[in-house]
């Protein structure tokens, strides 16, 4: 953890030790191996630090301090109690040495608050190198370091939205090529990181023109235009760009090209904002971007606005999603389209802070069960239990078993206002005029799976699309119904929105309100999945 100044801190410390580089002091005994750890941590943090930046640190004296409790120590830091230490430019301060012992390797804690302290001291480098040094040098680097918001850096100004990702790993990259210096003492370095990002982070192909408008305006604030054509391969830096398509014939700047890419960080496409590139080719205009940047949109579209662990259970379900699609249409033209049968997009007029935070909060974690990608499966309000994928479907699928949705005494999803039994009366009259006299569910569990259409079987996705087309989509709102014959037809109850099986989203947001992580939360209703991060994500190639 990195502070400037510290103003003002008491404490009483009862005994002092005296080491190579200052003094310890502690209330506690602290053990000779455990000075001798100091010492050599310390030591070698300089060595690391001087090596790494060719440079050579005067001699000082350093004031090393382990408070008396916890208590104290986030109460003078205003920190976290997870963090182990503190490094201004002439003090470290730490935890008390009995909760540091309880913590990881002493070693490794002293190493990476030492490694600070000296990093420091060169001044002016922005947090997430710093940090990325620390954490590489002391060896606590590990798929589940979450680095950038516990550290504060989301207030830093170089730090903006667009260079969150993969920090760590950038610092890496740089320190293994033995580039950091080159890199840092190139004023430009965020750019050359944002860059790097860019080109080497998984990306999607998002196609955007769905419906296949036959005009499309394209503006660019930045980048180039790579134009393809039978007279061969030319780049255009206009700012504007009217393209016409007809059929699979695509006609900009008065001639007729093959395709357009535009090459760019950012584009507005029919007065719509993406992040991203633009490659239009035969009757698509496909928009290729990071994954990450992809779900820092799709995230609010597919859960309302929500307690923040809840969101975060909706990114790691839309990102793996997004991966899902990757990994199978692989030898398609584009990976996913912007409408809801894939996931509604709707480029960056949907991101905000929250949905950023979220994101980059589980950066590049996906679910997996037995090391695959699984199939996402959500819905609004289950309704008191959620589903097994074979009460609902045809395929058993060992993670989506039925769960009740119920903890700490009540229902999850009691919060949405699908929760609430509903009625449906669907009359004799209208069943007559689509051709229907009798009907009866089929049940899986709790789940009309089936039904049978006077003496005909059909799945209930069949018989509700049916019933949908003519009555709307939400007069059957959900399969977890009965029904009940009357004179004039039938009486439907049903509970819940949707189809039940995984993750339920408004059950999802009462476990956040009522203390649950997201970790929790997707393993309360998926079983024995796991979040990982996604082999290829890190783009540096570790
Ligand atoms: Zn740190
Ligand atoms: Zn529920």
């Amino acid at each position: 953890m990195i502070f400037i100044s510290i103003l003002f801190v008491n404490f009483l410390h009862g005994i002092e030790y005296s080491f190579i580089g200052g003094i310890v002091k502690s209330d506690e005994v602290i053990s000779t191996s455990e000075i001798e750890l100091i010492e050599n941590s310390y030591l070698e943090a300089k060595n690391i630090i001087e090596d790494l930046f060719k440079l050579k640190f005067k001699n000082e004296k350093v004031e090393i301090v382990f408070l008396s409790s916890t208590y104290e120590f986030t109460k003078n830091f205003g920190v976290d109690y997870k963090i182990g230490g503190i490094s201004t430019r002439n003090n470290v301060y730490f935890q008390p040495i009995r909760v540091l012992r309880t913590k990881s390797d002493l070693r490794k804690i002293f190493l990476h608050e030492f490694l600070h302290f000296w990093i420091d001291k060169i001044g002016n480098l922005p947090d997430f190198i710093n940090e990325g040094i620390a954490l590489y040098y002391s060896k606590l680097f590990n798929k589940n370091t979450t680095l950038i918001f516990p550290e504060g850096l989301e207030d830093k100004e170089i730090f903006t939205e667009d260079y969150y990702f993969s920090s760590k790993e950038f610092v890496r990259y740089l320190i293994e090529k033995k580039l950091l210096h080159s890199v840092l003492s190139n004023s430009n370095y965020v750019e050359v990181y944002r860059k790097f990002y860019f080109e080497n982070a998984d990306k999607i192909r998002v196609l955007v023109n769905p419906r296949k408008e036959r005009e499309l305006s394209v503006k660019l604030s930045s980048g180039y235009a790579t134009i393809f054509s039978k007279d061969g391969e030319f780049e255009v830096k206009n700012s504007q760009f009217k393209i016409l398509m007809e059929g699979k014939r695509i006609f900009v700047l008065g001639r007729e090209v093959f395709s357009i890419h535009f090459k760019t960080d950012k584009f507005i496409l029919n007065d719509r904002s993406y992040r991203g590139e633009l490659l239009i080719t035969n009757e698509l205009a496909i928009n290729i971007l990071p994954v990450e940047y992809y779900v820092y949109s799709v995230v609010n579209s597919e859960i309302p606005p929500s307690e923040l662990e809840a969101m975060k259970v909706q990114a790691v379900l839309s990102r793996t999603l997004a991966y899902y699609f990757m990994r199978s249409r692989k030898n398609e033209p584009y990976d996913v389209n912007s409408l809801t049968d894939s996931q509604s997009y709707r480029g960056m007029s949907e991101e905000n802070q929250q949905s950023k935070r979220c994101i980059i909060d589980t950066e590049g974690e996906i679910l997996t069960f037995a090391g695959s990608i699984i199939p996402v499966y959500f819905s609004s309000t289950c309704g008191g239990k959620t589903a097994n994928s074979e009460d609902v479907w045809n395929d058993y699928l060992p993670f989506y078993r039925s769960k009740d949705c119920f903890y700490n005494g009540e229902t999850n999803c009691n919060i949405s206002e699908h929760f609430k039994e509903w009625e449906r009366f669907l009359t004799n009259d209208f069943l007559y005029s689509i051709g229907i006299t009798n009907v009866e569910f089929v049940y899986s569990g709790e789940r009309v799976k089936r039904v049978i259409v006077d003496g005909r079987i059909e799945s209930f996705d069949v018989f509700k699309a049916r019933i949908s087309k003519i009555l709307g989509w939400n007069f059957l709102k959900s399969n977890f119904l009965t029904i009940e014959k009357k004179e004039n037809g039938y009486l439907i109850k049903g509970r819940g929105l949707g189809h039940g099986v995984g993750v339920c989203q408004y059950g999802a947001i009462g476990l956040a309100k009522k203390g649950k992580n997201y970790r929790e939360i997707l393993s309360f209703y998926l079983s024995g999945v796991e979040i990982e991060k996604f082999k290829n994500q890190n783009p540096w190639g570790f």
